[in-house]
């Protein structure tokens, strides 16, 4: 069975951001060692992993925060011109096994308008990731209206993914680092962001945009029963005016990932949640090994025509994989 996956990060050495995290990081340090190794790797051990798990392409994205966290808003935009056009050569080696979601420089509005038109139109990458906030701005503000525009104008979807910087501090998670990383904290964060989108009106302003969550869906999709319920008795202050209940954006707008959460519970809450059709295959290399994610992807309890839809079929429509 063919397998896309799309949640898969790598590392260019060529920008003036320093992309590392160390300083926060509470993994241990062989195996930051192992995935710094891995991110900046494309045939060494990244296509022989892909070929061991039987994983036909990768959907490539610059690691987390990527530029985001970049304080010059001019850096910001040449490293995300650099770090694109690296990507795109990457891609243009082997098209067939890879693919890309550009870096936007979020930091200026316009400039991530541009730097969005000139990926997907002139370098052919197929949409873009965006590493929760930049640097405390969230895509629900009114600045980012334009970006929105664009996106849904070129037919191209958003990858929403965590910020491992987290833009305020959690008193809850106060001396519990490991908390406050991929265990738990990065993927509420995000699924907040997500709210936010849906609560700011974004899509019943550009209908036709599209985001796509990891992990799960970032913890949503087991909560959307109570996010409904509980809308509905919101004072309609609070209610923002929105077009349809909360989870009513999942599939038309967003989509998730397995990437990270190889679990057939899980992904059965998530299939029968938001339905088949917006569900897709990741890892989420090298954070994740290749060749069990594959293993659960294969073994899924769903009939062949729906595993083959969340294995491949709805990343080829939704990133438009066919173009
Ligand atoms: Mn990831």
């Amino acid at each position: 069975m063919k397998l896309i996956a799309l949640e898969e990060a790598f590392w260019y050495d060529g920008l003036e951001t320093d992309g590392t995290i160390e300083g926060r990081s509470p993994v241990k340090p062989v195996k930051q060692a192992d995935w710094e190794r891995r991110l900046g790797d494309f045939t060494e051990f990244r296509l022989p992993e892909m070929d061991e798990a039987g994983i036909d392409m990768q959907v490539l994205s610059l690691t987390a925060p990527g530029i985001q966290m970049q304080p010059d808003p001019k850096v910001a935009v040449a490293d995300a011109r650099a770090a694109n056009d690296f990507l795109a050569a990457v891609v243009r080696e082997r098209p067939d096994r890879f693919q890309g979601l550009a870096a936007v420089p979020l930091q200026d509005p316009d400039q991530a308008v541009a730097e969005l038109r000139r990926a997907v139109d002139e370098l052919g990458l197929c949409g873009v990731l965006v590493n929760d906030h930049t640097l405390g701005h969230y895509l629900d503000e009114p600045r980012y209206a334009p970006f929105w525009e664009a996106l849904q104008q070129l037919g191209v979807a958003l990858y929403l993914h965590p910020n491992p910087v987290p833009s305020d501090a959690w008193h809850v998670l106060e001396g519990y680092p490991g908390l406050d990383h991929a265990l738990w904290s990065w993927n509420h964060r995000t699924g907040g962001h997500a709210l936010r989108l849906i609560f700011g009106g974004v899509f019943d302003r550009f209908p036709g945009a599209q985001v796509i969550l990891g992990h799960m869906g970032e913890f949503l999709p087991a909560q959307l029963f109570r996010v409904d319920i509980r809308f509905r008795d919101l004072d309609p202050q609070y209610q923002n005016h929105l077009e349809k209940p909360p989870s009513a954006y999942f599939g038309a707008n967003i989509a998730i990932t397995t990437s990270g959460v190889f679990s057939h519970p899980a992904l059965m809450d998530a299939v029968q949640t938001i339905g088949v059709d917006n569900v897709m295959f990741s890892v989420d290399y090298p954070y994740e090994e290749s060749v069990p994610a594959a293993e659960f992807m294969r073994t899924a309890p769903l009939a062949p025509a729906d595993k083959a839809r969340v294995a491949y079929g709805n990343a080829e429509r939704i990133l438009r994989l066919d173009r």
